[in-house]
């Protein structure tokens, strides 16, 4: 029978976010004596940042791969069931399984969906014919068996979706470590092409600069603006819609022998749906206040937000602090921050052993947190990125606890 309960607060979605708001919260709610709940379906929890990693062979998913329950800090209730509908107005939110909760405050945080339906022929092709993807757990593994398999004679392409999805390097990297991997192996000869939805290499153009230089040295061939719109997993063809330009709309087909594809992404329908979407089906939110712009008592923060900063686990780490500061405040009836800048980072892997860490804040200003030029790729970085960050998520952020160095935003870009 379906039943009613009160949460002081409800956090919707147990992923990056999920967690390290409910962890922080419990840490800094001092004697407030808030209830805290989770609302997660899924019972295992993956450090997305690390799949890059696993599909070109430097870490197993098993590494990557935490049982949720581990996860849920003490004292705080996990409710296994995912959210249906949202009625912010009467602060209810009914589940899939038929229960109702209620709630005093609301954080919204359930990341993306994978919409590989919006690629026709992908969901039959992926994990077999050389089809991968290291954005599906499923199929990561898959990446690095055909990266393995490949011979001089072969052909590999490398995919990115319509922005915005979750990690905008994530797609180049994979291309890089193939390129490099191959290298290594002494197979020349393959045939590598990167095609993107967008217009250049990366949004933020000091690195997108130095992102040419790389594609160029491991004789990557870019194509801007083309879509992967189906794929012929058994004849091994791949079609994609030309984004822009004089030849907009027309198809281009390709053959190949490994494609990595990047699935198009979207907030769930539970959200889209909700009185809390923008436009465009992300949770509304107050870009540095990371509050709702129409309801006072809910926050959002993570992919499924709509501030316009890159999705990733950097953003997420330094917008949960802001979120619970701000939600305490409002349960203490005092003023809001207003603190987060669009902070975000992506450590792109050109090689093994090279990273280039980008990292910066909306509008595309560069703010590296290290006193280094941030245009030089480094041994130092793929050790954060490899080791340094994966410790860091498990020990330190998912348990509330907040990164102590600062980005410098006075930072001024040299090629400006
Ligand atoms: C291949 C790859 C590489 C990446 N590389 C990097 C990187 O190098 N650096 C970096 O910083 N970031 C990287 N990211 C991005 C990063 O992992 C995400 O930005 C981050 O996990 C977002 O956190 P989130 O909590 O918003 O979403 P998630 O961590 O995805 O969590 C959302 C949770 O909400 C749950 N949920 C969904 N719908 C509902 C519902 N209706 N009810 C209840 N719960 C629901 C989901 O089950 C999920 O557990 C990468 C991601 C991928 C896939």
């Amino acid at each position: 029978m379906a039943a009613t309960s009160h949460h002081n607060v409800l956090i919707v979605g147990g992923g990056t976010a999920g967690i390290t708001v409910a962890s922080s919260l419990q840490r800094r709610q001092g004697s407030r004596g808030l209830g805290i709940a989770v609302i997660e379906p899924r019972d295992t929890h993956y450090y997305q940042p690390a799949l890059t990693l696993v599909g070109a062979g430097v870490c197993t998913l098993s590494k990557t791969r935490r049982d949720e329950a581990q996860l849920i800090p003490d004292g705080v209730s996990w409710i296994r069931d995912s959210a249906a509908k949202f009625d912010p107005d009467n602060n209810l939110v009914s589940l899939a399984g038929g229960d109702t909760l209620t709630y005093d405050y609301l954080v919204v945080c359930t990341g993306l969906v994978l919409d590989w339906d919006k690629i026709e022929g992908a969901r039959e092709s992926l994990g077999a014919n050389g089809v991968c993807s290291n954005y599906d757990p499923r199929y990561t593994q898959y990446s690095w068996e055909v990266l393995q398999s490949l011979g001089p004679d072969s052909k590999a392409l490398f995919t990115q979706a319509p922005l915005p999805f979750k990690c905008p390097g994530a797609p180049q990297k994979m291309a890089y470590l193939s390129a490099d991997y191959l290298r290594k192996q002494g197979i020349g000869g393959c045939d590598l092409h990167f095609l993107t939805h967008a217009p250049g290499m990366f949004a933020v153009p000091l690195f997108a600069k130095e992102l040419v230089k790389v594609a160029a040295r491991h004789n990557i061939n870019v194509h801007f603006q083309h879509n992967l719109v189906a794929i012929d997993g058994p004849n091994r063809r791949a079609t994609f819609e030309v984004a822009g330009g004089d030849k907009e709309g027309e198809r281009v087909e390709m053959e190949f022998d490994m494609l990595h594809a990047t699935p198009p992404q979207s907030p769930p329908e539970a959200i889209r749906s909700s009185p809390l979407a923008n436009d465009s089906g992300y949770v509304e939110l107050d870009q540095a206040s990371m509050r709702h712009t129409r309801y006072s008592n809910v926050f959002g923060l993570g992919d499924a937000g709509s501030t316009p900063n890159s999705k990733t686990a950097a953003a997420v780490r330094k917008q949960s602090p802001v979120v619970v500061r701000n939600l305490l405040k409002v349960v203490d009836g005092a003023p809001l921050e207003d603190s987060y800048d669009g902070y975000a980072s992506c450590p792109l892997t050109t090689a093994y052993g090279k990273v280039l860490m980008a990292e910066f804040c909306y509008g595309g200003k560069v703010t590296p947190t290290f006193p280094l030029d941030p245009r030089k790729e480094r041994w130092s970085y793929w050790w954060i990125k490899a080791t340094g960050l994966p410790f860091f998520y498990w020990h330190y952020m998912l348990k509330g606890r907040e990164w102590f160095l600062q980005h410098n935003t006075d930072f001024i870009d040299p090629t400006l």
